[in-house]
């Protein structure tokens, strides 16, 4: 494939894939942004770097993950072989800590000696808190109150991590106030702090810089499925909430035509319910956190709030490169709604003991569904991208459980 047709070519130097991303920020962040972009050239290439942080992606959280032949449930769905990526059993249980990792150690190159995050479920506030106590770095998480009502779980283990959490009472009191709340701090601290996102959002060279991170999800992918079928992968599945683990499935694999993709977005009640998350389905494009993309918005052109019953899937943007990657039809984007993806996290314990995240149980709802048109030489793989025993108490609830 020559460079110009080529999906690996994107982002442009402004940081655009196509019409989306780019770079709207206040003019005061600009030289933080720009002098994060720089660095990141730097050392993107970095032996010394990529050396560091291969050490701590092996030692400390456990990769490379596991592909796992799912025999049962490729057995009982009668169609195209099922593997699963288990990302699931990293250090702090889901893929947020692959990108965590990668920029705290930037963070450390830049001479920076405090870091800030955002954070709606808990898990990247979880694990970026982590990280911060593995390296003695101090960290401030700002959390939506109504998040930390939600997640009281996640909000302990940060604390006992050492992080400070910031209640955010603005707006809707979620997930997209606490990233402005961030993003203010982050203006007001220009010289010691570092911003860790957590998906592949926010200004250029985030969502790439967070892509290249998490695409060793699927560098392993490709060696892995080679030694088991001795052949890429026919299609890849994976939730998408802001998007980071499916572009990290994904990336490897864009240049391959014959590997077809699917990304799952939250439908929660039903995508004509208004209570949803699916941002590329019913949303339109418009500028949030910094750059372009498809939102959920009002006709006058206000966020609308998401829904889902994964608190990880409960974004109403998605990262620009996956709104270029729509529009060009690489990738198809489907959903799942709440019940769809408890049944399905029902049927993954049952049948191979995992018990997934709710976020990952949106796509295996749809591999459900696919899987049984697909011939027996086929091959699917799906990102098990989290681990569902933060998710119990919800399901729980969501089945009429008393615990
Ligand atoms: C945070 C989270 C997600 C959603 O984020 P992406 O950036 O879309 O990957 C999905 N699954 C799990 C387990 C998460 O913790």
């Amino acid at each position: 494939m020559n460079k110009k047709n080529s999906y690996l070519q994107w982002p442009d130097e402004k940081g655009y894939f196509g019409k989306y991303g780019g770079r709207y920020v206040a003019e005061t962040l600009m030289p933080l942004i720009l002098d994060v972009e720089e660095k990141y050239k730097k050392i993107r290439n970095d032996k010394s770097f990529n050396k560091e942080f291969d050490y701590y992606l092996k030692k400390y959280v456990g990769r490379p993950s596991p592909l796992f032949f799912a025999k049962r449930i490729s057995d009982d769905l009668k169609g195209a072989k099922v593997y699963f990526k288990r990302d699931e059993l990293n250090h702090t249980g889901a893929h947020k800590i692959n990108n965590c990792l990668g920029q705290i150690l930037l963070a450390k190159k830049m001479g920076k000696t405090r870091i800030i995050a955002e954070t709606g479920a808990g898990q990247h506030g979880v694990a970026t808190a982590t990280v911060c106590a593995l390296f003695n770095l101090p960290c401030t998480v700002y959390m939506g109150e109504k998040d930390i009502e939600r997640q009281s779980p996640n909000v302990f283990r940060m604390k006992l991590l050492g992080a400070e959490i910031k209640p955010v009472s603005s707006g809707s009191k979620s997930l997209k106030d606490a990233m402005n709340e961030a993003l203010r701090d982050w203006v007001t601290n220009v010289k010691n702090t570092f911003y860790i996102i957590g998906t592949v959002a926010g200004p250029h060279p985030y969502p790439t810089m967070v892509r290249d991170f998490q695409s060793i999800i699927g560098k392993e992918v490709k060696k892995q499925i080679f030694e088991f079928e001795k052949k890429l992968p026919d299609l890849l599945i994976a939730c998408i909430g802001g998007g980071s683990n499916a572009i990290g499935l994904f990336h490897e694999f864009l240049d391959n035509k014959e590997v077809k993709m699917i990304a799952v977005e939250a439908a929660g009640y039903g995508l004509n319910s208004n209570k949803h998350a699916a941002s590329l389905s019913g949303g339109k494009p418009g500028v949030l956190h910094g750059n372009k993309t498809y939102l959920l918005q009002t006709n006058s052109g206000q966020i609308k709030e998401a829904h889902s019953i994964s608190a990880g899937l409960d974004y109403p943007g998605i990262g620009p490169e996956h709104s270029f990657l729509h529009d060009n039809k690489r990738v198809k984007y489907l959903s799942a709604t709440d019940k769809e993806a408890i049944q399905a996290f029902k049927y993954c314990c049952k049948m191979e003991g995992i018990i997934p995240a709710l976020e990952p149980a949106h796509a295996l709802a749809v591999l459900k569904k696919i899987v049984p048109k697909m011939n027996s030489n086929q091959v699917v793989v799906m990102n098990m991208c989290g681990r569902g025993d933060k998710d119990i108490f919800t399901v729980a609830k969501a089945l009429n459980i008393k615990l």
